[in-house]
């Protein structure tokens, strides 16, 4: 019996630490078993095993206290895929642990294990025996046909990219390409954006899947996560998961085929806490891990994966017309700066937008508008010096959110009060700049008392419930207007719709970030998409102050290619992705002068060994956050160049600063492929 374990603990500090096994340990516990192991004097850890051995470490080793399962909860090839994370996004297994294992799985309670382990299937709504509720419906020619297309693709490549316009039927084709896989004993990961896993899409799932689907959303309770990761390493696992990014960590036997929706979607990224991974490239080295055929899908394809397929990496196959028939929607451009300078405007809304809203309404359609950005106002200023609200942690103005009488942090979340007289000059001339979703909804009303409105952003659907509960409203025809944030941009499939406003084009090409421009088109041909999906053509409404920016004239034309064009072209000369690869350095201190020379010392250093590929350092748009004052360096990489080799460098650089005495308690961090 080996002497020692070495154990994965939910810390971001060292890969592994070793334990000493009781020598009657009743139960032997297994490469990627649970063990619960004390850590200092009063603190236990649950911690995945990954080594047995009988090599004594240096140090005095503490006991396992116990081993809560037998069967290992995490399989070889899980633990091969984490290493593989923490390599390539230079963070710790501790970290890639944390997000792997569902939360009482991390705990090893008592609690979670008493549980009967047998997984409940949710009771599917219709359908009973899973092979006779197959029903889906039939392909058209030109879907059976794109179908055959990605099947043709994955003899050459393994990712094969569906292009394919809104509405065309791309959930269509996944279902049958799902269909096929699991016919073939193959299991099948259906990855969505969190805001596009909808109760409206699992039911459409269900009702052709019975229980043989699983679900991984975050809007789940632990247990039911728990449950479905049991599920999966028993011996009647789910042939399908629909999930969330995380859902890569679930422990598949045979995945065969992976497809992910709307792969375009930043969401897809972990921004905080680490690990600040990508799960849609994640989810391709899974798959490529199983010998997985992988299917990504989008509207919208991102400049990454696009450029891919025309390099030859991926497959490639375009779908061009919607289902049935349906048109595009038409899109107008209406010139806010132009109705301003007439006096035009009543609020954000031009003339041109108000007539149409008031002429859907008479038509019994409903509509839908879009607005980047929540709370009542982003700014609020003293009239009579200027003065405006910021946080006291971040360097950003507040929000002023009129529903909690409040103002908010964006940032870190942190509530102040509404002052009623200017702490500057006690003047009482405070007014509200700009407009959140909240302004617009009150707005709204008070044009249109009659109509029925309804706002869909992270303030109204923060409880499970109301979320679905707004969605299930507006299908019902319950609500005519749903304003919102880019949440009401995706994945929603309403049929009386007739007209989408887009309120503000401008904010989101504002944006200083070298992907504003990309992600400003998938927005607004993402929403424009909702417009006119059964019936007859939508209509959409887009109101900027530059009418002539070539992004509005790109999705005016709904012409991603020439998107694509213009935008590659400037990466490749900036040097950007998909052209290389892009590591954000942050660097973080509570004192400015600190974070400032660390910068500077942690820059020089990486020049010497990374040369002319370091930029910076800057001071990122929001340079403090919660008290810690940041810089920002850029490491740009070949494409070719070796990631893990990369981690090597810029962990020892990283170890050879945070020696020195003044910079012990800053904090560095890593963001790869932002
Ligand atoms: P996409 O995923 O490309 O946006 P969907 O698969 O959601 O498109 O299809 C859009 C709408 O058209 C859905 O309501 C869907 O049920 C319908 N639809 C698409 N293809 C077919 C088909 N072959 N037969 C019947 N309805 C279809
Ligand atoms: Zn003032
Ligand atoms: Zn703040």
């Amino acid at each position: 019996m080996p002497r020692y374990v070495d154990v994965i603990l939910p810390l971001p500090l060292r890969e592994t630490f070793t334990y000493e096994l009781e020598p009657k340990c009743p139960v032997l516990p297994q490469v990627g078993s649970r063990v619960v192991v004390p850590l200092g004097n009063t603190k236990t850890y649950t911690g995945i095993v990954v080594r047995l051995h009988d090599e004594e470490p240096a140090y005095a080793t503490k006991r396992v206290l116990e081993v809560p399962d037998e069967p290992p909860v995490v399989q070889p090839a899980q633990l091969q895929f984490w290493r593989w994370i923490a390599d390539y996004y230079l963070c710790s297994l501790g970290d890639v642990y944390k997000a792997a294992l569902p939360g009482t799985l991390k705990k090893g309670s008592t609690a979670e294990r008493k549980k009967p382990t047998a997984a409940k299937a949710l009771p599917p709504k219709d359908a009973g025996d899973s092979t006779n509720a197959w029903r889906g419906f039939p392909l058209t020619d030109v879907q059976q046909q794109a179908m055959h297309s990605i099947e043709e693709q994955w003899q050459k490549h393994s990712v094969c990219l569906l292009h394919g316009v809104t509405s065309s039927g791309k959930t269509e084709i996944y279902i049958h390409l799902m269909q096929k896989a699991i016919e073939q004993g193959q299991q099948v990961l259906f990855m969505l954006p969190e805001i596009v896993l909808t109760a409206q899409l699992t039911e459409r799932l269900r009702r052709v899947f019975g229980d043989r689907l699983g679900v991984y959303h975050s809007r789940h309770t632990d247990r039911q996560r728990v449950e479905l990761y049991r599920r999966m390493l028993s011996d009647k696992p789910c042939d399908i998961v629909v999930g969330v990014r995380s859902s890569i960590f679930l422990p598949f036997r045979k995945l065969g085929l992976l497809i992910i929706d709307e792969e375009h979607e930043t969401s897809f990224k972990q921004q905080d806490p680490a690990p600040r991974y990508h799960a849609r490239n994640a989810a391709l080295v899974l798959a490529a891990q199983h010998g997985a055929k992988a299917l990504l899908g989008s509207a919208t394809p991102s400049l990454e994966s696009y450029h891919n397929a025309l390099s030859g990496k991926y497959g490639l196959v375009t779908l061009r017309t919607r289902y049935a028939g349906m048109l595009l929607p038409d899109i107008e451009v209406v010139d806010a700066q132009e109705m301003q300078r007439k006096k035009m405007m009543t609020g954000i809304f031009t003339p041109q937008l108000l007539a149409h809203i008031r002429q859907a309404l008479e038509q019994r359609k409903q509509v839908i508008l879009f607005q980047n950005r929540r709370g009542y106002a982003p700014v609020m200023e003293c009239r009579e010096c200027g003065w405006t609200p910021r946080c006291q942690q971040c360097d950003v103005s507040l929000t002023v959110h009129r529903s909690l009488s409040r103002m908010v942090c964006h940032y870190c979340g942190t509530v102040y009060d509404i002052p009623t007289a200017c702490p500057n000059c006690q003047g009482h001339d405070l007014s509200s700049r700009g407009y959140g979703t909240e302004r617009i909804e009150q707005q709204l009303q008070s044009i249109l008392p009659e109509a029925r409105i309804a706002r869909m952003d992270l303030d109204t659907t923060r409880s499970r419930q109301s979320y679905e509960q707004i969605l299930h409203d507006f299908e019902q025809g319950n609500t005519d207007i749903l304003i919102g944030t880019q949440m009401v941009t995706k994945g929603l499939d309403f049929d009386n719709v007739s007209l989408v406003g887009i309120l503000s084009a401008d904010q989101m090409l504002a944006q200083p970030d070298f992907r504003s421009y990309e992600r400003a088109f998938q927005l607004m041909e993402q929403v424009a998409g909702r417009a006119g999906r059964k019936g007859a053509r939508g209509h959409v409404l887009l109101q900027t102050r530059d009418a002539g920016n070539d992004i509005v004239q790109q999705v005016v034309a709904h012409d991603y290619e020439g998107m694509y064009r213009q935008q590659a072209e400037e990466r490749e000369l900036f040097r950007y992705p998909p052209f290389c690869r892009v590591v954000f350095v942050y660097l973080k201190h509570r004192n400015e002068s600190v974070v400032e020379s660390l910068a500077a010392d942690m820059a020089a250093l990486m020049r010497q060994v990374f040369g002319q590929r370091v930029l910076g350092p800057d001071t990122p748009p929001v340079g403090r956050v919660q008290l810690m004052h940041i810089r920002k360096l850029i490491l740009k990489v070949e494409l070719t160049a070796s990631m893990s080799a990369v981690r090597q460098r810029l962990l020892a650089l990283q170890a050879q600063v945070l020696e020195m005495k003044q910079y012990r308690t800053a904090q560095i961090h890593y963001d790869v492929d932002y």
